[in-house]
């Protein structure tokens, strides 16, 4: 659960901007980890009901399992070379 920064009041969340112009990409954060390659995190928009304010957000928990499950399998690859290296 969000709270507003100003009001202290709940936000509602899972919003998404949209573009009433031109049709646009949808809006992410980029990371590069150590291998340069590039983790998209899909951004996401709150806002407070009571006095409008807007902020956005990443789904951490989400960005973070997936960077998890990727850190194993590099973490499994490592250890498959090792014991390659060792037979
Ligand atoms: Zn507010």
């Amino acid at each position: 659960m969000r709270m507003c920064l100003r009001c202290k009041h709940e936000m509602v969340e899972n919003c998404y901007i949209q573009e009433q112009g031109v049709s646009i990409s949808d809006v992410v954060i980029v990371e590069k980890d150590e291998d340069y390659k590039k983790i998209l995190h899909p951004v996401k928009a709150a806002y407070c009901p009571k006095c409008g304010y807007t902020e956005f957000y990443i789904n951490v928990e989400k960005s973070s399992a997936e960077k998890k499950a990727k850190d194993d399998f590099v973490s499994r690859i490592n250890r498959a070379s090792i014991m390659e290296e060792i037979d």
